[in-house]
């Protein structure tokens, strides 16, 4: 496991933290536009100033492909994180160099030194040695709180640990790996939701859950692609097609525990009178219909799978979820987990959309975890690692 922030020194007073988090929030006419990234750092950011340790802050926000670009500037965020944390933080561009040094070594008790945007040079993403070199020498120690970022071998999240000793894990990212930990030895029933669009990069973690899960639920686009995988007709819906293959063989290991919709909601713009909604049998789905919701059927059988589960993990909405018409599916998934929750079960939204979907729920405060990074998530749970958390192990100096 990973060195957290219990393993590092007592005596942190006055030393300078280099913290790299995940500050890539939405941006809206230079404001931030939601500040939950944010929240999250805080607990990790206090738990660092009680011991009078240095907070210097290390992010990307955007893909600015290695070039400065004003609209991508973490210089909104500074004033949103001294909103609150209380703090006051100091802002300095470019992140390397001999201001932030400075900046750095000026920092005084109490304050917080924000860095500009890491992705304004091309050595983050390259992971340029000389870059990780610079970019160590603005901290005493290394935390790394940014979890959505770990399965990124970057400059910032490999590169600076690997010359910066002590390196730890903030507790956001301790929080995160505990709770994705927690489903490698999941309580039974264990019970899986899949969904949403991108069903390439989910393919191969629901292979691993088949294994593992006592039932799995699909619906989204994904569900589309396996009713064609099986040769039901999906019209108009989004299928993957380079999937249907990988869809078949998860079919073929695990279908007494998959479980399809048995109806959807389609829209229906084949007639010339404009778009029609309706609710249909998944064998009855005509080549102008796109299926874009689980229908009612579904959603109650789905709903009845959940209850009781002692553990449940979902990624991917049921439905294109943004449209209210096509959002019943997800809102019903959503509230079976906040039941299971309350039950005493343990359960595990992984995924950006899914998370937005649980907020837009109202029920963000009624599951065990929500994850803060969707990739990182996936590839801790395919593989059991990510580049991010393998580098922050005790090491012994040259
Ligand atoms: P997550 O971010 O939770 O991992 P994805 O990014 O894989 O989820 O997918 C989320 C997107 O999938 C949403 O924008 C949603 O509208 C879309 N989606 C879900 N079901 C369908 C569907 N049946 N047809 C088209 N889009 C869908
Ligand atoms: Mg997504």
């Amino acid at each position: 496991m990973a060195r957290t922030l219990r393993d590092l020194p007592a005596d942190l007073a006055g030393k300078r933290a280099l913290v790299r988090v995940d500050y890539n929030v939405p941006l809206d006419a230079g404001q931030v536009a939601d500040a939950t990234r944010i929240e999250a750092s805080l607990p990790t950011l206090r738990w660092l100033l009680r011991r009078d340790a240095r907070p210097v802050l290390l992010s990307h926000l955007g893909r600015p492909a290695g070039r400065p670009n004003p609209a991508l500037s973490l210089k909104p965020v500074a004033s949103a994180l001294a909103d609150l944390l209380g703090s006051e933080v100091l802002f300095s561009a470019p992140c390397d160099g001999k201001d932030a040094l400075r900046a750095s070594r000026e920092l005084r008790s109490g304050q917080v030194l924000l860095l500009e945007n890491t992705r304004f040079l091309p050595g983050e993403t390259a992971n340029d040695e000389a870059l990780a070199g610079r970019l160590a020498r603005l901290g005493d120690f290394f935390v790394n709180d940014a979890f959505g970022t770990l399965h990124r071998a970057h400059a910032s999240t490999t590169g600076v640990p690997a010359r910066l000793n002590p390196a730890a894990a903030g507790l956001l990212v301790e929080r995160e790996v505990e709770a994705l930990g927690a489903l490698d030895r999941p309580r039974r029933p264990f019970v899986v939701a899949f969904g949403g669009a991108k069903i390439a990069d989910k393919i191969e973690l629901m292979r691993r859950f088949v294994e593992r899960a006592d039932l799995i639920l699909v619906g989204g686009a994904m569900a589309n692609t396996f009713l064609r995988a099986q040769g039901i007709e999906t019209g108009a819906s989004l299928v993957e097609e380079a999937a249907l293959d990988l869809a078949r063989s998860i079919l073929s290991a695990g279908e007494e525990r998959i479980r399809l919709p048995t109806d959807v909601i389609v829209v229906d713009r084949s007639s010339g009178a404009g778009e029609s909604v309706a609710d249909v049998r998944v064998d009855a789905i005509e080549p102008g219909m796109a299926a874009l919701d689980i229908g009612p059927e579904s959603r109650g059988r789905y709903a009845e799978a959940l209850r009781g589960c002692a553990a449940f993990f979902w990624n991917g909405p049921m439905g294109l979820f943004e449209d209210p018409r096509f959002a019943a599916g997800t809102l019903a998934i959503a509230e079976a987990a906040a039941e299971v929750t309350a039950t005493g079960g343990f359960t595990v939204i992984g995924g950006g959309d899914s998370a937005a979907a649980i907020r837009r729920a109202g029920l963000l405060d009624h599951v065990s975890h929500v994850c803060t990074g969707g990739g990182a998530a996936l590839e801790y749970l395919s593989s059991g690692r990510l580049p991010g958390l393998d580098v922050l192990v005790e090491r012994r100096r040259p």
